[in-house]
């Protein structure tokens, strides 16, 4: 048991994710670290937040795979009970048109930004909902201003993939809005991480800059502020939210 609010962040290993955990450490939150395949980085996340002096525990598990979501969730019933989730766990694919996508591509695109999103939050509003004898809580859903633009030339499925997520947060917000859960949604714009460079486009962030109104792209720290706003009391009243983090675009 823990005596803090445990924060459960998906794809918490680097990026954005790495951020939210890093702030959530500062502001009192127990974090457990979820990540898929680089534990040299989670367990430095993991580090950084113990050095803060809250508990911090990493757990290896894919969002995408039934196997990966019932060890995540089984580190939750250990640890928890569990206050808040951050769905961050997201992946791109390389630049194509719509016209080159295959099977395979679709598939991965799917299976961990929409369905692991989906079944991570099932697995916290279990746990979660005063209707199943829980304490209330928070998600938050990472999703992207792509889901507005559509990402044309580039990765539509992704784009797609994001507008579902959008979507998701709102249906799930009204179904559990008296269940004691705000469900709410960020969606950055080009943020400088490595997610970039796993779709082939390292300078991605940097060279997209002159089509950002603020003609910069944002940090993993300025998306995870927004995050630990909706996370907090002072967003007692928010709910259902779609909050754009693009610095205008
Ligand atoms: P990133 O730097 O590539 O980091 C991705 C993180 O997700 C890593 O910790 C990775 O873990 C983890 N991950 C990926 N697939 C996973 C899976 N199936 N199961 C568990 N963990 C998984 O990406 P990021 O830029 O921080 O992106 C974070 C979120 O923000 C994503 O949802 C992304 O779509 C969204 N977003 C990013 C941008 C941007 O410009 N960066 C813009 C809009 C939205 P491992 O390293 O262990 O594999």
């Amino acid at each position: 048991m823990t005596s803090r609010p445990l924060l459960l962040v998906t794809g918490g290993s680097r990026g954005i994710g790495a951020a939210i955990c890093r702030k959530a450490a500062a502001q009192g939150y127990d974090l457990l670290i979820n990540y898929r395949s680089d534990r040299l980085a989670a367990e430095g996340v993991s580090a950084d937040c113990r050095a803060i002096g809250v508990n911090a525990e990493i757990v290896q598990g894919d969002t995408a795979d039934e196997d990966g979501i019932a060890t995540i969730f089984a580190a939750v019933d250990r640890l928890g009970p569990l206050y808040g989730l951050v769905n961050n766990a997201g992946v791109v694919d390389v630049t194509a048109r719509v016209d080159e996508f295959d099977r395979v591509r679709l598939d991965r695109m799917f299976a961990v930004n929409v369905i692991g999103k989906i079944r991570c939050a099932s697995e916290a509003v279990t746990r979660m909902s005063t209707k199943h004898g829980g304490q209330g809580g928070v998600i938050v859903n990472i999703s992207s201003m792509a889901a507005v633009i559509g990402s044309p030339g580039q990765y539509v499925d992704y784009a797609a993939a994001k507008a579902a997520v959008d979507t998701f947060t709102v249906g799930l917000s009204r179904e559990v809005a008296t269940e004691g859960i705000r469900v709410n949604a960020v969606r950055p714009g080009i943020i400088d991480t490595e997610i970039h460079a796993s779709g082939g486009l390292p300078g991605r962030a940097r060279d997209l800059a002159p089509i950002i109104p603020m003609q910069r792209p944002g940090t993993a720290d300025e998306v995870a502020d927004s995050v630990l706003y909706l996370l907090s009391p002072q967003a007692s009243y928010v709910t259902g939210a779609l909050l754009n983090v693009s610095g205008g675009r």
